[in-house]
């Protein structure tokens, strides 16, 4: 509540928790201590003695971001309020498999440390993206198509040395957690539907993500779109992505004399108004639309947000999806249903990296486990900082 800004005093917090004032203090002690929290001045007085303010301490550590993409990564270090403290873009690609990769992630991670004035020490978390299925629990990529080499191998173990946690995603789930946390933190039921080469969606139900059994949750990409007969790679026929991904419109429209090569040529051509291109795109939005009819009634999100690189040719592919969608669906399911572009630039993936590391630093259960080492080391002079994770 004191991170959202929902409250900032021990009589606001009693006021919201409806826990003992005994408790919110004992617990707001033990937060300063560990270095999260930080009295702040004091509130305007109501009649007795002023309360005093308490603000997060933002700057009580650093988390690490990568979002490794097809043929580039972004990397960051920000503080725990998602602040960008050094980044940069390079070219990296995901092929070369994971030994290279990492390795490089590894070290531009050390150089940013040293450009932000900062040691491994301040380290808390780090969050990685990856293009492609990852099993969560384990951080491992689960036969990611276009990550050769990389099937089954733990990405955690290349940052040991930084003793932090390491926390690992497909990159459509960080878009989501993203969009959500920066644009609808007030939504608890969002879908991000990417559209890109591929196609896929990251689905946040109830304001937290939804990975499903196995973290394979959200892949619409193979869903059938009705009376499709274009074969998929992934060996079935009339996919959504074989239909209406990036991909496959590009080379559609390079069989009809349109010169693109990739999904941000289609959307550049699009916007160039192209009319093969143009025409091609729509049909796709309305593709598109009937698999995510089926999931509006499923699912009943209250924002769809669409993004990715085929995204970039605007209304031409919204239009076509809403259509579909809003005839589609149940009236009560989009009754009160938004469905725009992701609002958020190509930084997206960092900040969604950076949400799911700080989230995993400070999730209560975490907090409770500094705190019962706290109490067990309470006499020593060794007091546990957040930034000394316990093991
Ligand atoms: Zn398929």
């Amino acid at each position: 509540m004191i991170r959202r800004g929902e409250a900032s005093s021990r009589g606001e917090l009693v006021a919201r928790t409806g826990l003992a004032r005994s408790t919110v203090v004992q617990r707001l002690d033990l937060l300063a201590e560990l270095g999260l929290v930080r009295e702040d001045g004091t509130l305007p007085s109501t009649g007795g003695r002023p309360g005093a303010r308490f603000r997060f301490a933002a700057d009580a550590g650093v988390v690490l971001v990568a979002d490794l993409g097809a043929t580039h990564c972004r990397l960051a270090v920000t503080d725990l309020a998602r602040g960008v403290l050094a980044h940069e873009e390079r070219e990296l690609a995901i092929d070369a498999g994971p030994g290279p990769v990492l390795t490089a992630v590894r070290t531009r991670f050390g150089a940013l440390l040293r450009r932000a004035g900062l040691d491994s020490q301040a380290v808390v978390a780090i969050g990685l993206g990856v293009p492609g299925p990852v099993e969560f629990a384990t951080g491992r990529p689960i036969k990611p198509p276009i990550m050769p080499g990389w099937d089954g191998v733990p990405i955690g173990p290349f940052f040991e040395d930084f003793g932090a946690p390491v926390l690992v995603d497909n990159d459509v789930n960080l878009l989501a957690i993203g969009e959500h946390a920066e644009a609808w933190p007030d939504r608890a039921d969002l879908l991000f539907i990417k559209v890109g080469t591929g196609i896929g969606c990251g689905i946040v139900a109830g304001g937290r993500l939804h990975r499903g059994a196995q973290g394979a949750a959200g892949d619409i990409g193979h869903i059938r779109v009705a009376g499709a007969t274009e074969r998929c790679r992934c060996g079935n026929v009339g996919c959504l992505e074989a239909v209406a991904g990036g991909g496959a419109i590009a080379s559609r429209l390079r069989s009809q004399g349109v010169a693109v090569e990739d999904a941000r040529d289609v959307a550049a051509a699009v916007r160039a108004a192209e009319p093969t291109a143009t025409a091609a795109v729509r049909d796709a939005g309305r593709s598109i639309g009937e698999v995510l009819a089926g999931t509006v009634n499923f699912f009943n999100p209250s924002v769809m947000v669409i993004g990715g690189d085929l995204a970039l040719a605007g209304d031409d592919l919204l239009a076509g999806l809403r259509e579909v969608v809003y005839r589609r669906s149940l009236a009560l399911a989009t009754r009160e249903l938004t469905i725009v572009p992701s609002r958020l630039d190509d930084g997206l993936g960092i900040i969604g990296a950076a949400v799911l590391a700080t989230e995993a630093v400070l999730a209560p259960e975490r907090i409770d486990a500094l705190a019962a080492r706290h109490s067990a080391l309470h006499d020593a002079a060794d007091v546990p900082a957040i930034a000394e994770p316990a093991r």
